[in-house]
């Protein structure tokens, strides 16, 4: 007999990670994609599409022993339950799109479709930095802020879907706008378009759209002593580390994962993160276990394995 097969689709903005994986976790197909520009969700079902086919013809697999799930991971706010996506802003999709349902009637197979950040941690877990932990709180600093919970040893969804959206907790600031419709979210004060947004107030406007003003760049200035870029690179550790702390707080986690770009490969950047978390929260919760925070380990595919994870019924 031969072993269940997983399909399993990252969509990120740029690029569609899609790996083919067999129960044992063995990947039998690795592919990546070039996100459709634009992203309308007729072209990123056509790109699922053709990377499933040629998957299949990779491996020669026919009708008979067909995949017995696919599982999607998306970044937006994901009804998993529905298969509905409401609203993919890095995608700009600001209607719900019916993912779930698109697919299935297309494949006929049974279709998970879950936010990125929701699937992340649970890879995480099973196979990356919180191995061993029943509690964790996995964050991702990117363009955007997003997060997930796992908790009591299974993935905390909340009541349809939405939990873990840290990046979307407020206020940090006063005065900006964020692309979920609300103000002065954590996301619009200490994502890495929010060190650039801020960098551009103090510097030549102009020059984010010139491309002169980047995440890396207010990062590089910083490293080079200026004064203005260090002062907005502590802001935005500021606000990570109190917004994080009050989910240690409330949620008493064992681990913290930390991933994306923006703290990738910066350990000043990190460890001030991780000061402010100790520095803000209540001395139990990070000194009696004591709290691990840790960078992320199986970028960029944990949203992948958490999503094999949850297609094979763990952590459910
Ligand atoms: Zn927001």
């Amino acid at each position: 007999m031969k072993p269940d097969l997983y399909w399993t689709v990252d969509i990120g903005g740029t690029k569609m990670l899609m790996l083919l994986i067999d129960n044992q976790g063995e990947v039998l197909v690795k592919n990546k994609y070039d996100t459709p520009k634009p992203s309308e969700p007729a072209a990123i079902v056509d790109t699922i599409s053709r990377a499933l086919l040629e998957a299949s013809k990779e491996k020669n697999i026919t009708g008979a022993d067909k995949p017995s799930g696919l599982g999607i991971c998306i970044a937006g706010f994901v009804d998993h339950h529905k298969g509905l996506v409401y609203q993919s802003p890095n995608l700009e999709w600001h209607k719900p799109v019916p993912l779930g349902g698109i697919l299935n009637d297309q494949f006929d197979c049974p279709v998970l479709i879950e936010n990125d950040t929701n699937a992340a941690v649970v890879g995480e877990v099973y196979y990356g930095a919180a191995r061993g932990h029943d509690n964790v709180i996995y964050i991702t600093l990117s363009t955007g802020i997003g997060g997930g919970l796992f908790l009591n040893n299974r993935l905390y969804r909340g009541n349809e879907g939405f939990a873990g959206e840290i990046g979307h907790t407020k206020p940090f600031g006063k005065g900006r706008a964020c692309k979920c419709g609300g103000n002065d979210c954590l996301e619009t004060w200490a994502s890495g378009s929010a060190l650039a947004g801020s960098a551009a107030t103090l510097w030549d406007e102009n020059a984010v759209e010139n491309g002169h003003i980047s995440t890396s760049w207010v990062f590089d200035q910083a490293d080079g002593g200026n004064i203005l870029a260090r002062s907005i690179i502590d802001h935005a550790a500021n606000n990570i580390g109190l917004g994080l702390s009050n989910l240690v707080n409330i949620l008493n986690p064992s681990c913290m994962v930390i991933g994306g770009g923006v703290a990738a490969n910066r350990t000043d950047f990190f460890h001030k993160i991780v000061i402010n978390i100790n520095k803000y929260a209540i001395r139990p919760a990070v000194e009696k276990t004591p709290l691990k925070i840790v960078p992320a380990a199986l970028e960029p595919e944990a949203g992948i394995w958490g999503i094999y994870n949850l297609l094979a019924g763990r952590a459910v």
